[in-house]
């Protein structure tokens, strides 16, 4: 394989096992548990000035400037130039919330329109290096949408489970990549028993899964390393994301323990996860204080992205947001879909419906008093509106508009 220099190899985040990444594509081959990527910070000495510089002078946009804390080099990268999203402040939200300020860090800029691009970057990248010719996965629609670019860059054939409520954009640009889709009756836990029926028998298919792979919470780090520099090393109050299996929360938890064990920050910035009451496993173990969550049985929400009622590594995220003084909030999918078409109207910004969860969680956030006047607040835009502009222009509809 083709590394970088300070990456050492997988952890698994259950029994501590160190494996070689070249021997492990998938979880770990003792007991089951997430794999980690791991590296020798030591053999790392960044300054917050040259923490990427040496990368943007060689004029590389996007997730591959962080790529001496990424397992694999640009140069071994399948990549789109994904990342390097822009963080937009929103002057209206921060007075309608009473905080100093509000950023919307908008993933909706990546190359298929949402921040799934910058874990399938990684995955798929890894999948090259073990010479995979298939890659598989379920996905509620975005992921699949991703790895089905990426794969297509790579070569490869992508085999992807939606279930039938995917969105139509999803679906239809899955079909444009060349991957084979199978639409799957029913919600996202059924796409994900095709999937696990099919993988049963076809041992020749890579495994893109969520928390399967070790790298797409890798690849999903790489947005706190552009916040932080963003905001000029200035760690903001909360960060508010919008969380169906976690994979991002727990990426952006493990950069800012990077970036505080390199010494270049003190602070780990407050995590909150986002849902909607409609799929709320996250939000309800956190509020109940327990450890894990219990799978929801019947979830039912029109956010699609985030309507995860069974996210395995819960204990990781509610870990994540417990640790960095976070916390967690649900609101109900008309008040989701008026916030999205809120900041459409306030703010020109054009957020996915999944990913307004976030403002309306924000705006919960701050009725509650959990902000004060002085924060920073930053949401997270995970994926583009116009994926999602006929269930927003419905809302508006059903209104009257
Ligand atoms: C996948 C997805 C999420 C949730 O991501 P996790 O990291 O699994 O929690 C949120 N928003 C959008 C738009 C998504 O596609
Ligand atoms: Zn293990």
């Amino acid at each position: 394989m083709q590394t970088t220099e300070a990456f050492v190899g997988l952890e698994c985040l259950d029994c501590g096992g160190s494996f070689d990444a070249a021997d492990e594509p998938g979880r770990c081959p003792d007991c089951g548990g997430i794999l980690d990527p791991t590296y020798d910070y030591d053999a790392l000495d960044p300054s917050r000035n040259s923490f990427a510089s040496d990368a943007i002078r060689a004029g590389r946009a996007g997730i591959w400037r962080y790529e001496s804390l990424l397992p694999f080099p640009r140069e071994a990268a399948l990549t789109l130039d994904e990342g390097g999203t822009p963080l937009v402040d929103c002057p209206r939200l921060a007075a309608e919330l009473g905080v100093g300020r509000v950023l919307i860090k908008d993933e909706g800029r990546n190359p298929t329109g949402s921040f799934k691009d910058r874990g399938a970057a990684v995955a798929v990248s890894a999948a090259a290096q073990h010479g995979a010719t298939d890659v598989a996965l379920s996905s509620a629609g975005n992921a699949g949408q991703a790895a089905s670019a990426y794969a297509a860059r790579a070569g490869m054939e992508s085999h992807v489970f939606v279930p039938s409520r995917a969105s139509f954009v999803n679906k239809a640009m899955i079909n444009v990549h060349g991957g084979d889709m199978y639409v799957v009756e029913g919600q996202i836990g059924d796409a994900v028993e095709a999937y696990e029926d099919v993988m049963a028998e076809r041992d020749d298919y890579y495994s893109l899964q969520t928390f399967v792979t070790p790298y797409r919470h890798e690849g999903k780090k790489t947005m706190y390393y552009e916040l932080i520099e963003q905001l000029q090393w200035e760690t903001p109050d909360a960060v508010v994301y919008p969380t169906g299996g976690g994979v991002g929360l727990v990426g952006m938890h493990k950069a800012a323990r990077e970036l505080r064990e390199l010494g270049l920050v003190d602070e780990l910035p407050p995590l909150y996860a986002a849902q909607s009451e409609g799929c709320a496993p996250i939000v309800e173990a956190f509020e109940e204080g327990r450890d894990e969550h219990e799978p929801w049985e019947y979830p039912d929400t029109i956010c699609g992205g985030i309507e995860i009622p069974d996210p395995g590594a819960s204990r990781f995220v509610l870990e994540a947001v417990r640790e960095s003084g976070g916390g967690a909030v649900a609101t109900d999918d008309q008040d989701v879909m008026d916030a999205a078409a809120t900041v459409a109207l306030h703010e020109g910004l054009e957020m996915g419906v999944s990913c307004a969860a976030a403002a309306s969680g924000a705006w919960e956030l701050a009725r509650t008093g959990e902000f004060d006047e002085d924060d920073t607040i930053v949401l997270l835009n995970t994926g583009a509106g116009n994926k999602d502009a006929d269930l927003i222009r419905s809302r508006l509809m059903a209104k009257g508009m």
